[in-house]
């Protein structure tokens, strides 16, 4: 129930815990008759509403009946500070229950009026003052909170956000947090050599590189002394904790400028991980602290997670990440091709380019490459060099042949990606039409809007569009019209049917329905001459596959 006494922006906003009409009655013409501030007043009778309307936070004052039938308005005083409620309340009580009044205040009321011998100035002045002692306390508490030399939260606060990051892993499973405990190395020396003021300024700079790397759901915290604490909520992948770690390091090695002289230090961090199943924030904050510890036992100025068995997978894969970044320098990627053929004629029309690591006697297969290259982005250069050597390879080789390279989401979404194309085209020499650009249909999924535009772009400079392994996702047919392809590449799923006619009834139906949206269609992983008769008694045009040839590097094609 709601009655708004006085319509005024800044009302304050009172809710009334009350389980007797008449009593809600009184304290509305109390409150209509107090001359300083307007209220507006809420109402709800029982315990429950109550607790529920407190945990909802929406009011800035609570009046709450110290008598509620069965239960008693302590509790609910009690339950508000559980819940961290700020604003304040105040208890009601009846005329009978005169020593409630210290049980109240030590339940953490603001105030208790006694029923009957309240007026309206007595009620306004009751709320004026409990609104103002909030406001004070609230005001004392975020100063309790915070580090006196560099504002950040303290290791109070840095808790209380911890314990929350828990209990919200523990109702969504899906989401990760990680705390990275951070040490400077050899601040004492700084502080020693140069004295307290420069090690102040220090932490302060420190503090301040740290924030500005941060995003806003991050709590970077000062701990003490050189200790710092991050806590990093809402992470996909413990890659990506280990990531932001190597960040900050890098970050902090920048030298600082500080009253005329250069400093240059390093920063030791662990990592704890909430998917060691963590109930308590001081376990995640331990457990970082070791990791830390062991950090600086191995050299300092680097980082350790403190799950082994996951420390040792995210390491592999950063090494991973690593060599490959330098194997596009090293020149150690290559191109494979593999051809298509007509059915028709059994004619060569072109091949697919597929990327290659030589890393030392081992051929890295492009699966491995491009899911690490997808994730961290490097796929982006490797696509383009990819590009450009097969479109440099298809000018060594005469005639119409066509030339496939595969484009993955994250290359096709670069807002230059036409640029890009057109570039490499122009360097080559070849004619736009000769290139394919393949992409598969999870792009299409997650991001239609924005492929289709940039697929249009891309038909706009008369670049073939093919989609490759159409069937492994769930796009439909229709819903192809809204994207440029010329091209329908059938995943060989459809081969291994155990059922080869249903198989081949699936592949007749996506074919001639592709036809009539004007599309050509290649049949992927051909292995068998069975197969190929299958296709072939189909209709359908292209082929590509094992029977016709592995992909392998040009100086292997004749
Ligand atoms: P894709 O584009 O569907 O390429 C065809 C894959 O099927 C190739 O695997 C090829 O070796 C394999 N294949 C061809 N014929 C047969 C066959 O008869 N039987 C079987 N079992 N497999 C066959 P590959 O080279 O390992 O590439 C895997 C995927 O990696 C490609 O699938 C493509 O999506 C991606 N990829 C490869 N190179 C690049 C690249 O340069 N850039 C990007 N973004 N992705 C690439
Ligand atoms: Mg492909
Ligand atoms: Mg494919």
């Amino acid at each position: 129930m709601n009655t708004l006494i006085e319509t005024d922006a800044r009302a304050v906003r009172v809710l009334l815990i009350e389980d007797d009409e008449d009593d809600f009655v009184l304290t509305r013409d109390l409150l209509a008759d107090s001359r300083r501030s307007a209220f507006q007043l809420d109402w709800v009778t029982s315990y429950e509403e109550g607790l529920h309307e407190i945990s909802r936070d929406a009011h800035d004052l609570y009046l709450v009946d110290y008598r509620l039938g069965e239960r008693d308005g302590l509790e609910i005083l009690r339950q508000a500070g559980q819940l961290g409620i700020t604003a304040p309340l105040i208890l009601l009580t009846g005329q009978g229950d005169g020593d409630v009044d210290l049980a109240a205040m030590r339940a953490g009321a603001a105030d208790y009026l006694i029923k009957g011998k309240i007026d309206a100035p007595l009620l306004e002045r009751s709320i004026r003052y409990a609104l103002e002692q909030s406001r004070t306390l609230r005001a004392l508490r975020q100063t309790a909170l915070r580090d006196a030399l560099t504002d950040l939260p303290n290791r109070a606060l840095f808790m209380d956000r911890l314990a929350r990051a828990i209990e919200m892993q523990r109702r969504h499973r899906e989401s990760l947090f990680a705390v990275l405990f951070l040490d400077l190395d050899r601040f004492k020396v700084v502080n020693d050599s140069l004295g307290h003021f420069l090690g102040d300024e220090l932490l302060i700079a420190v503090a301040k590189r740290l924030s500005a790397m941060a995003r806003a759901t991050d709590t970077i915290a000062r701990l003490g002394g050189d200790e710092f604490a991050m806590l990093i909520e809402g992470i996909d992948h413990v890659a990506d904790a280990v990531r932001i770690a190597q960040r900050i390091q890098d970050e902090i090695l920048v030298p600082f400028h500080i009253d005329g002289h250069e400093i240059f230090t390093s920063v030791s961090i662990g990592i704890a991980l909430s998917t060691t199943g963590y109930e308590r924030p001081q376990d995640v904050l331990r457990d970082s602290d070791i990791a830390m510890y062991r950090a600086k036992a191995h050299g300092k100025a680097r980082h350790e997670v403190f799950d082994t068995a996951m420390h040792q997978r995210t390491i592999e894969l950063l090494r991973f990440e690593t060599d490959l970044r330098r194997a596009i320098e090293r020149g150690e990627l290559r191109v494979h091709y593999q051809p298509i053929v007509s059915l028709r004629d059994g004619k060569l029309a072109g091949f697919e380019a597929l990327v290659r690591w030589q890393r030392g006697a081992e051929l890295i297969s492009a699966t491995e490459i491009v899911s690490v290259a997808e994730e961290t982005g490097l796929i982006v250069p490797i696509g383009e060099w990819v590009l450009r050597a097969a479109l440099r390879q298809l000018r060594e080789w005469d005639g119409e042949l066509h030339m496939h390279v595969n484009l993955s989401a994250r290359q096709l979404l670069q807002p230059n990606v036409v640029a890009i194309v057109a570039d490499a085209l122009d360097e080559s020499g070849i004619a736009p039409e000769r290139l394919h650009l393949e992409v598969t249909e999870s792009v299409l999924i997650d991001n239609a809007e924005a492929a289709a535009e940039l697929l249009r772009d891309l038909r706009n400079i008369r670049v073939g569009l093919s989609l490759d392994d159409f069937g492994t996702g769930y796009s439909s047919l229709s819903s192809l019209r809204q994207f440029p392809f010329d091209m329908l590449k059938i995943d060989r799923s459809f081969l291994l049917d155990a059922d080869a006619r249903r198989g081949d009834d699936i592949v007749r139906t996506i074919s001639s329905l592709a036809q009539l949206l004007g599309m050509q269609v290649t049949v992927e992983g051909l292995e068998t001459p069975e197969q190929v008769e299958r296709m072939r008694t189909i209709g359908i045009e292209f082929a590509q596959g094992f029977f016709f040839g592995m992909p392998v590097a040009p100086e292997e094609l004749r």
